[in-house]
């Protein structure tokens, strides 16, 4: 019955610069989709209604894992088409950032895992790996038509078209920094049995000196419909200080007050700002 109502033209181009091209001649009506698990969902809600969708799957140069050495520092580059299964599998990534790897375990049942892209859930702007790659400090690629550009993901998604789920950019590529041995918490709060987004979805990670003066902190959360947001102003309350229960009960405040999730028919906004600050509050005395 959808399929007679909707029944959009499919597009396969084989490079980025094919797939540019489609949509800058195509405008607004069409979306790019990779394994469609997302936009499906979002597509049967009556969110989104393409006239043409831009398959990205056969444009082999957006897949696989890869690392690099740059300047002596280890970066891992996760191309957009990789799918959450072969991220769960590789030890690189794992290695790298057990937190994203975390992130991902938590995302759907295998079936889905096996076929959902990375560049799916970071495009879409609301996934569940987004907290993990902000807590990660993650980089991601965009291509432009001619050529890749890079920046901070927590950028781009400040960025990012409007809070829609489709993007009018190609994600190509996400790169993940060094992190070096950092203590991290991945928490998603919510139900996960059919896919009802998380309620809260809360990561961080911190590294601490010896004396137990924190030298590094991030702090993300999103969940829901809300846009994953990074927590700057809580981080820069934790920089420098060691854990103690007066900044705990300052950073429990803080993130009531900055993270800015949005109501839907499960919670509401506040529900969901007092378990951001309660998970990170407790997840951070965990650490001390
Ligand atoms: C049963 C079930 C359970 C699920 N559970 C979860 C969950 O727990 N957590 C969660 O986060 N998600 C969940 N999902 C949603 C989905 O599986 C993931 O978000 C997945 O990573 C999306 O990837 P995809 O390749 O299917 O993206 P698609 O559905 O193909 O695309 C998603 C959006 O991103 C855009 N897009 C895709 N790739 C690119 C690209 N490279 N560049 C630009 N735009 C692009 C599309 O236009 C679309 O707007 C679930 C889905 C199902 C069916």
């Amino acid at each position: 019955m959808l399929g007679e109502m909707l029944s959009p033209a499919v597009w396969f181009p084989k490079s980025l610069e094919e797939a540019w091209g489609m949509r800058q001649r195509l405008g607004s009506h069409a979306c790019f989709i990779a394994a469609g698990t997302l936009l499906q969902i979002e597509w049967e809600k009556g969110r989104v209604d393409p006239g043409h969708l831009i398959n990205l799957e056969g444009i082999d140069e957006i897949k696989g894992v890869s690392r690099e050495v740059m300047s002596g520092r280890s970066v891992v580059r996760i191309g957009a088409l990789t799918t959450l299964g072969s991220l769960l599998s590789s030890s690189l990534v794992l290695q790298h950032s057990p937190l994203v790897t975390e992130a991902v375990r938590g995302i759907a049942a295998p079936a889905v895992r096996n076929r959902a892209t990375i560049g799916g859930n970071v495009a879409s702007g609301i996934g569940d790996a987004i907290p993990a790659l902000l807590a990660a400090d993650a980089l991601v690629s965009t291509f432009d038509g001619s050529t890749r550009l890079t920046k901070p993901l927590w950028r781009w998604l400040q960025e990012k078209d409007n809070g829609q789920i489709t993007s009018s950019e190609i994600v190509a590529q996400i790169e993940l920094p060094g992190s070096g041995t950092a203590d991290y918490f991945y928490r998603k709060i919510g139900r996960r049995e059919a896919f009802i987004p998380s309620v809260v979805t809360i990561a961080g990670c911190c590294m601490r000196k010896e004396d137990g003066t924190i030298t590094h902190i991030r702090l993300a959360a999103g969940g829901g419909e809300t846009s994953p947001q990074r927590l700057q102003f809580s981080e820069k309350l934790l920089q420098g200080m060691s854990i103690q229960d007066a900044v705990l009960e300052d950073v429990y405040r803080n993130v009531l007050e900055e993270f800015q999730p949005v109501s839907d028919v499960f919670a509401s906004a506040y529900y969901r700002k007092q378990i951001a600050a309660n998970v990170i509050a407790s997840e951070l005395a965990k650490f001390a």
